[in-house]
């Protein structure tokens, strides 16, 4: 059965301050912070359009920081969504919600857990305490590290999210972040390429010239080493890029957003699989066999990975055969 998230946003409520790239009205797509009663009708109107369809879902508090908002809140919110997993068996499966690695300690874990919390991902971003640090994030590294094995420990399913491009960020760090989160063995990650938004502390460094963040080419390169890093260790990687939405096309300065972004990324991976096997071969042109499944990523977005083939000297034609994955012939 397919599995999806009903997704509910609280924004901002619980910051203690806006971190140096966040406009949660943008990125969410909502400012209003929904009442227990409201998140009730929703999870009862879904139900019946999940069961309709044949699909399962968590149910999801996403886009503040949900273990600090005011308590009484928090609970309300909890006990509605525990309500309708009791409700739905079989249509809702869990409740997850994301949080600051520093708004985690053992009473919060306990609490979470005694309403059926099922996975909590941490909004981490960066473990370089110098990227934290210059995009007013408020916790350090450590934080990270407490917060996950907390997590871990209590047997709630732990993800962690990180982002690429922030102010002062660098490959360097990325690749260390990436190599820490494999250290602290997640269930999931998500990768968000920094956008950079108007009327954030990052659209007035870039309006000012002071910052950039990474470019287009270069974070599809970066994401697609971090995709296979973390498919390589066994870990599920279930977002990449920012949701398609019309705030951000709208609010966005700079920065990476591509709706179709990680398709994008899983394109390079197999175009970087590609030439690792024509590259030792003669120049020429030859027939790359794979699975049809893999078709649209072998060949890329407007055919962008026949195009760079071509440019290194190969000219390549794509057909499917059931199973393979590259085979040239
Ligand atoms: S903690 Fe999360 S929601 Fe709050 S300001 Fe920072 S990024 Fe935005």
């Amino acid at each position: 059965m397919k599995q999806t998230n009903i997704s509910i946003f609280i924004p901002h409520i619980g910051c203690p301050h806006r971190c140096s790239f966040c406009d949660q009205r943008s990125i969410s797509g909502a400012a209003h912070a929904p009442s227990p009663q409201e998140v009730t009708e929703l999870l009862d109107g879904q139900a019946q359009h999940l069961a309709d369809i044949g699909m399962t879902a968590e149910i999801a508090f996403f886009g503040g920081s949900f273990t600090a908002i005011p308590r009484g809140y928090m609970t309300s919110l909890l006990e509605c969504a525990s309500a309708a997993v009791e409700r739905f068996p079989g249509v809702y499966t869990g409740i997850r919600c994301s949080t600051r690695p520093d708004c985690i300690d053992g009473e919060v874990i306990a609490l979470l857990k005694s309403c059926g919390m099922t996975a909590v991902e941490l909004g981490a971003q960066s473990m370089s305490d110098e990227v934290l640090s210059a995009n007013e994030r408020g916790h350090t590294a450590e934080d990270v590290r407490r917060a996950a094995s907390l997590i871990s420990e209590s047997g709630i399913s732990l993800g962690l999210q990180m982002m690429t491009g922030l102010y002062r960020d660098s490959e360097d760090a990325v690749r260390l972040t990436c190599r820490e989160f494999i250290g602290m063995k997640p269930d999931t990650v998500r990768i968000y390429p920094t956008v950079i938004l108007k009327d954030t502390r990052l659209g007035e460094l870039f309006q000012r010239g002071e910052y950039r963040s990474f470019g287009f080419e270069q974070t599809v390169d970066l994401c697609a080493e971090l995709l296979r890093e973390f498919t390589t260790a066994g870990i599920k990687v279930i977002r990449m890029g920012l949701h398609a939405s019309q705030e951000v096309e709208r609010d966005m300065l700079g920065g990476v957003y591509h709706p179709a972004f990680r398709e994008i990324v899983e394109s390079r991976i197999f175009l970087n699989d590609m030439k690792e096997k024509l590259l030792p071969m003669e120049r020429g042109g030859y027939t790359i066999f794979t699975d049809r499944r893999n078709i649209s990523r072998a060949v890329g977005q407007k055919r962008c990975n026949i195009s760079a083939l071509r440019e290194l000297g190969y000219e390549v034609d794509i057909k499917p055969l059931d199973g393979a994955y590259i085979e040239v012939r």
